[in-house]
């Protein structure tokens, strides 16, 4: 087993809690999508688990940073009355006595800049997923002088690590440097039934099942054709948001993740929310990521990977492999 120090503990409760918050407003509302100056869609569900898990943090380590995706501007908006309302509905359930200044604050205390320490949270990872009624997570990491120490993902929708199971038990998966990666039913996640788990041992390319965005906007869907081919690979791609792609890389059900540049957006730099959580947990199971260039993903230069380009996770054994596949057809 894992060691349970303060902070796995507070991190797992963290993202099960959040994780059952999100689960219910899915099941409740209609998606109340507003939409960011990005055009991603963000719903309460978003705002409510960053509150959430700020709150958590807040009580059991108050002088350390969180780095949450999002901020309270866009609830704070004419119009979003409403909205804010329904955050601070959720919110209260499970932290009493919220109102809508409350919340704010909650939200905007964990939307703070890197430190040398911090956690960094994507309330939800894959909204656009999370909207469908599919695939997300929530993603939690703790990083220390650009090193990813602890990371949890929750996915209410995947179970056993990998099945897209929507209203099923769910997934959470958690990894702490050098004890390995671990997963549990969600509900499961404060009792002592976790079960380690690895990465695939498939290291013939043909054999290689390449996991890829949903959103064909978020990659670039002829590029990882070719590298198919150039792989020889034979088996299909699989799609799916978020990082639950790392969780199915980690139990050993896939074996690529290509997070190739979408043509649309070249100069694309990935957020730390969005690796963070799922490198930790690819690596500790016995995988590699690297960006598209071979190079380690660098967590020290802030809110995004500004020292990277794309990314490639592997289980390790195919990874020199499609970084050749990568150069050879120019990604
Ligand atoms: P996925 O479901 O794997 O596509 O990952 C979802 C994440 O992709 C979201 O959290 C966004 O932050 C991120 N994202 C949004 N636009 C892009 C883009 N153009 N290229 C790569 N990632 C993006
Ligand atoms: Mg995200």
């Amino acid at each position: 087993m894992f060691t349970i120090t303060p902070e796995v503990k507070f991190a797992i409760n963290a993202v099960q809690q959040s994780a059952e918050l999100v689960k219910t407003v899915q099941t409740e509302t209609a998606q109340n999508a507003l939409t960011k100056g990005d055009k991603s869609p963000v719903t309460v569900a978003d705002f409510a688990s960053q509150a959430l898990v700020s709150h958590l943090l807040q009580k059991d380590f108050p002088d350390v940073v969180l780095v949450g995706e999002e901020a309270s501007d866009a609830l704070k908006e004419e119009g979003a009355e409403h909205l804010l309302e329904q955050v601070t509905g959720y919110v209260a359930r499970h932290v009493p006595e919220s109102n809508p200044d409350t919340v704010c604050e909650l939200i905007d205390w964990g939307a703070a800049s890197p430190a040398k320490r911090f956690w960094t949270l994507d309330p939800i990872d894959g909204t656009k997923g999370f909207i469908r009624g599919d695939q997300y997570a929530v993603a939690l990491a703790l990083v220390e002088d650009g090193d990813v120490k602890i990371g949890v993902l929750g996915c209410p929708n995947l179970t056993d690590g990998y099945i897209p199971e929507p209203g099923g038990a769910g997934t959470i998966i958690l990894a702490v440097r050098g004890e390995g990666t671990w997963m549990a039913k969600m509900s499961d996640a404060e009792t002592d039934d976790w079960q380690q788990i690895y990465a695939s041992p498939r290291a013939n390319p043909s054999q290689s099942r390449l996991m890829r965005s949903f959103e064909s906007g978020h990659t670039d869907v002829s590029k990882i054709d070719e590298i198919a081919s150039a792989l020889g690979v034979e088996v299909d791609p699989v799609r799916m948001d978020s990082q639950a792609k790392y969780s199915v890389l980690a139990v050993g059900e896939g074996e690529v993740i290509l997070r190739l540049l979408s043509p649309k957006m070249p100069n694309y730099q990935e957020k730390i929310w969005d690796q963070a959580a799922g490198a930790i947990v690819l690596e500790e199971a016995g995988g590699r990521i690297s960006d598209l260039d071979g190079k380690p993903l660098d967590f020290s230069q802030g809110r995004k990977l500004i020292n990277n380009r794309g990314v490639l996770a592997t289980n390790g054994h195919l990874h020199e492999a499609v970084l050749k596949a990568l150069k050879k057809v120019g990604a």
